[in-house]
Order: C-alpha cells, then sequence, then structure tokens
C-alpha cells in the first residue's frame, strides 16, 4: 500500500507527487493520461516565469520533473471505484477498469475536468484554430478581432464582459429567449458599445477556411431562419464538467455541480482523502492554480499521515 496515491496526471496530480515525494512517504500516481488539459493546449502564455510554453512541452517538463523523485507513475489507468477505508487512519481503495485495485492511507482526487462541447460541424476542426474554451487562456490572441461568445450563463456572460475589453466586437449567443447570468452580469454585458446579444439563436455550424474559423452560423428559433455571422472566433462556454462521475455513490461530498469540495488543507469530507485542482469548487480552473492547490493537498496528506 502507498501513504499517498494522487488519482489524475494533470499539474494538480503531478505537483501533489512532486511535493509528497519530496517528504520521504511512498508516492504513487495513476492517471488516465498524463498531462490531462495540458496535454490539449497549445500556447500557454500565463504559467508564471515561463513567457511562451506549449502544452505538450509543458507536460514532458512535468513528467520529467515527477520521475526526478522515487514515484510509481501509473498511466493509462482509468480509475472507476472508490471504497473509503472503513476506520479514521484505514486503507483506501481505488480500482481501475483493467480490475486492478490500489490501496493507499491518504488519496489526492485530481481528476481535474472538461468543457462541455457544443457538438456542432466545425468545432472540433477548428479546435484551436479560432474555437477556444478559456477566456483567461486565449482571450488575448484575439485583440482587435470579432469572436463570439456561445453561452448566457454566468461563465458565458464573464467571458463576453472580459473579451470585449481586449477583442474588437463580441456577439453573445443564447439558445434560450434570455440569458440565466446573473442580472448585475446582464446589465454590464448591455452597457458595453461593442457587444450584441442575440437570443433564442441555435448554433449550428462554425464555419472556417480549412486552416482557422471565419464565420458561425445559427438558427433564429423563433423564426427558423439561417443566419450567418462572420468572426475570427467562437469561445464555447456551455459549462464545465468535473470528471466525478466515478465518484458517485461515494461519500465524497460534492456540490451539486459534482465538484468536490474541500477544506483549507485540500481535505474532502472523508477524512485522509484530499482532492486539488479543476475537480474541485476552486473557482478559477488554471495550471498555476490547481499546481497550488496539488502542493497544499499534498501538504496535507502528509501532516494527516504523521497524526495518524
Ligand atoms: P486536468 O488537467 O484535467 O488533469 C486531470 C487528470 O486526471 C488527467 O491526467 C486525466 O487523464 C486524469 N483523469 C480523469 N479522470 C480519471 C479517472 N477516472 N481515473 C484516472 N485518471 C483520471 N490554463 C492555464 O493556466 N493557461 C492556459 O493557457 C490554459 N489553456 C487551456 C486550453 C485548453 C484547450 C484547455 C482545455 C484548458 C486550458 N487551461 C489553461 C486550463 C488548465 O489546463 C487546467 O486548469 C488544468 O489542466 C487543471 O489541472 P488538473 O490537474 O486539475 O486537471
Amino acid at each position: 500500500a502507498f501513504d499517498t496515491l494522487m488519482i489524475g496526471g494533470g499539474p494538480a496530480g503531478a505537483a501533489a507527487a512532486i511535493y509528497a515525494a519530496r517528504k520521504g512517504i511512498s508516492t504513487g500516481l495513476a492517471a488516465e493520461r498524463f498531462g490531462g488539459q495540458v496535454a490539449d493546449t497549445l500556447g500557454i502564455e500565463n504559467f508564471i516565469s515561463v513567457s511562451k510554453t506549449e502544452g505538450p512541452k509543458l507536460v514532458t517538463a512535468m513528467e520529467e520533473h515527477v520521475k526526478d523523485y522515487d514515484v510509481d507513475i501509473m498511466n493509462l489507468q482509468r480509475a472507476v471505484k472508490l471504497t473509503p477505508a472503513e476506520n479514521e487512519g484505514g486503507l483506501h481503495e481505488v480500482t481501475f477498469e483493467s480490475g486492478a485495485t490500489l490501496k493507499s492511507k491518504t488519496l489526492v482526487l485530481a481528476t481535474g475536468a472538461r468543457w462541455r462541447e457544443i457538438n456542432v460541424p466545425g468545432e472540433s476542426e477548428y479546435r484551436n484554430k479560432g474555437v477556444a474554451y478559456c477566456p483567461h487562456c486565449d482571450g488575448p490572441l484575439f485583440k482587435g478581432k470579432h469572436v463570439a461568445v456561445i453561452g448566457g450563463g454566468n461563465s458565458g456572460v464573464e467571458a463576453a464582459i472580459d473579451l470585449a475589453g481586449i477583442v474588437g466586437h463580441v456577439t453573445l449567443i443564447e439558445f434560450m429567449g434570455e440569458m440565466r447570468a446573473d442580472a448585475v452580469l446582464q446589465e454590464k454585458l448591455e452597457s458595453l458599445p461593442n457587444v450584441d446579444i442575440l437570443l433564442s439563436a441555435q448554433t449550428t455550424e462554425i464555419t472556417g477556411d480549412g486552416s482557422r474559423v471565419n464565420g458561425l452560423t445559427y438558427k433564429d428559433r423563433n423564426t427558423d431562419e439561417t443566419h450567418h455571422v462572420e468572426l475570427e472566433g467562437v469561445f464555447v462556454q456551455i459549462g464545465l464538467v468535473p470528471n466525478t462521475e466515478w465518484l458517485k455513490g461515494s461519500p465524497v461530498e460534492m456540490s451539486a455541480h459534482g465538484e468536490i469540495i474541500t477544506d483549507d488543507k485540500g481535505m474532502t469530507s472523508v477524512p485522509g482523502i484530499f482532492a486539488a485542482g479543476d475537480v474541485t469548487t476552486v473557482p478559477y480552473k488554471q495550471i498555476v492554480i490547481a499546481m497550488g492547490e496539488g502542493a497544499n493537498a499534498a501538504l496535507g496528506a502528509f501532516d494527516f499521515i504523521i497524526r495518524n
């Protein structure tokens, strides 16, 4: 059995593994795919102290750093079930899709999240070629350009307000007849001169010239008419889904959105089980934040071990 086992190999799991291993405790890391969302990212310009890097490069650097330490890395392992220890200080068990099981005194759940996709033609073809999901990450790439934000919930409206300060023009596209975002956000959005809002608009296609996005087609749900808007970028903001399906039925407490709730030391409602990164209720989902949270959870786990 391990002293501590990370489930997930994104920035949170990798940081947790390094912090744990540096305490000299036996450390494992099991991940469906080492690198997580970073592996799907092109340019990264907000990883402090590195002006500019690319996702796959950062993943390689993360992996090399983890391998500097005595960490048992088990890649391509998808966790499907968590069985918590029967008594405090006992062993937790994680079952994997392969049928294998691993036991550990403490766990750091760092299975991250995924952006919900709209599943229209053009979305996957032009991903990272004009189709984006993270305004904090990719907003500056569209400086002065015309972009659309799909989704009128809080994240969509926040993204549109944020982008309006950077890009030339923002078109917000909402499927329903009204936006669901908080009233104060809607008022702020409506006050901006370079934003227009389309309600009852169903995106049907993201168009491109073969190499980059050049527009978006939507159906007006009131008239059934089809329209096309020319633009250079599309931010899809219809939700970020935490990868916690495998924890259903476990006693780990989660929010209404399925995000894991933790205390200041990263511990969940189950003693000895910690969580970090995008899978938790942490409000902002970013690489530097996930790494910090991973370090915090590993130190929390170490603290738990020396007291039990
Ligand atoms: P993740 O990176 O999601 O990693 C989760 C890990 O858990 C993976 O290893 C995954 O395989 C594994 N996993 C999931 N389910 C299971 C399971 N059941 N069993 C075992 N393993 C499992 N942030 C920035 O700061 N700057 C940027 O420029 C930036 N650009 C982005 C661009 C894109 C396209 C995307 C998608 C995200 C971007 N982000 C950016 C956000 C950033 O990538 C995330 O905040 C960060 O990766 C979260 O780290 P994490 O370790 O919590 O989760």
